[in-house]
């Protein structure tokens, strides 16, 4: 049989990350994995070619700086190690229309560049790898997959602001992100527990970017994050939800442009602005400055918050899965978390949860918590393989 390939390419705004999956009848099985880091300054591109246990990092020098050659390099090098019969991208807006992936042609694509002003830091990015891979290989079926899309089914207060109808017409809506991430797990929880994931669920995804969603028979039912991906938890560098009233005094009493005002937002906010120090967990667990243990205690206290809220969504909580590069390496965020969480039934198994085990609560515990390490790149895969099936 003809092997088939799918390439998964998720572009930011400073990293560009690829997978190659290999289609198969139990569904697609990754082969290459990667990213080229740094690609408007000093582009390093690494690669994990089948079960090597690292790649080479390979400086790509001035030469290859920017979006545009960066993908260039990456398609020509790809083309070395396999043919690719499809490729699937994350994209983080679909806005109302797009709530499942979508074949992407010239109208669709339009459609979706309409979108850059719900999500300006994310969706141009996104958006660039199709149009480099359509003028290049025109007859190359391609598929947006949306971070958007899995909170579809939100019941409408999950989904509206408490604004005049005008502004919710406009399309000011509480979409949710991450949903992607949220997908797989759902998926994976069947394998995992599965009576739990037809039960209720919280799930903490905690990486750079952090938000939470609640999961009912595996259906999103609210989220922390809203219009945008500032919303809801402190992030690496973005705030999460505030008082429209800080908006306000910045612009009015402070004076500051809307540009400074979005830099704080996205910027210089979350673990980096509150610490000072940085926006990256692993620096702030190691540091002894009180300022490092603040961001971190704030970072706990709005989980343990949303806990309380998604739980209210979804009239009790079944269990918790943790995910992404914080919940699923720091321990210590976890314990923070889960042992404000008794109350609702959580109770931790510390060597468990030191270990990085998949179930980190004790037997006795009333509800489960577990560590489920997200894959996006491979959800995109399996969206992509069903709709090469269906043709
Ligand atoms: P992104 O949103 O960019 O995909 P990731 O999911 O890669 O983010 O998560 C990045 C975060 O995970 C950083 O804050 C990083 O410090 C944290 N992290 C990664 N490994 C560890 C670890 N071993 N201990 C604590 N935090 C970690």
């Amino acid at each position: 049989m003809r092997q088939h390939n799918i390439a998964v390419i998720n572009a930011g705004s400073s990293s560009l990350k690829f997978s190659l999956f290999e289609v198969t009848p139990s569904g697609p099985v990754r082969r290459i994995r990667g990213q080229i880091a740094e690609i408007n300054t000093d582009p390093v591109f690494s690669a994990r070619i089948g079960t090597e246990p690292s790649g080479q990092d390979l400086k790509l020098g001035d030469a290859h700086s920017g979006h545009h050659r960066c993908l260039h390099f990456l398609l020509e090098w790809l083309g070395q190690h396999a043919q690719v019969h499809a490729a699937g991208h994350r994209i983080v807006h679909g806005g109302l229309d797009f709530c499942q992936p979508v074949v992407l042609d010239s109208s669709v694509i339009e459609r979706l560049e309409a979108l850059i002003p719900l999500a300006p830091l994310h969706q141009p990015y996104n958006l660039e790898p199709i149009r480099v891979l359509s003028k290049l290989y025109p007859g190359l079926i391609q598929v947006a997959c949306f971070d958007t899309a899995f909170h579809a089914t939100k019941r409408k207060e999950a989904r509206q602001f408490p604004l005049p109808t005008f502004l919710t017409q406009a399309g000011i809506r509480r979409y949710g992100f991450h949903g992607l991430s949220y997908e797989y797990i759902a998926m994976k929880l069947k394998e995992v527990d599965p009576a739990l994931a037809q039960g209720r669920v919280v799930v903490a995804h905690l990486g750079n970017g952090a938000s939470m969603c609640a999961i009912h028979h595996g259906l999103a039912v609210d989220s922390t994050m809203g219009l945008t991906a500032a919303d809801g938890l402190p992030m690496g560098t973005r705030s999460g939800s505030l008082d429209p009233g800080v908006l306000l005094f910045m612009v009015r009493e402070l004076n500051m442009s809307l540009d400074a005002v979005e830099d704080v937002l996205y910027r210089q906010s979350g673990l980096k602005g509150v610490s000072g120090l940085s926006h990256d967990m692993r620096l702030l667990e190691q540091s002894d400055r009180p300022e490092a243990k603040d961001a971190i205690d704030l970072f706990v206290y709005r989980i343990q918050q949303q806990f309380g809220a998604l739980g209210a969504s979804l009239g009790g909580i079944d269990g918790a899965v943790f995910t992404a590069g914080i919940g699923e390496n720091s321990s210590h965020v976890r314990s923070q978390t889960l042992q404000g969480l008794q109350w609702l039934g959580f109770e931790l198994d510390h060597d468990a949860n030191n270990r990085h085990a998949s179930r980190i609560t004790a037997a006795k515990s009333r509800i489960p918590a577990y560590v489920i390490p997200t894959d996006e790149d491979l959800m995109i895969a399996h969206h992509v393989q069903q709709i090469l099936i269906q043709g």
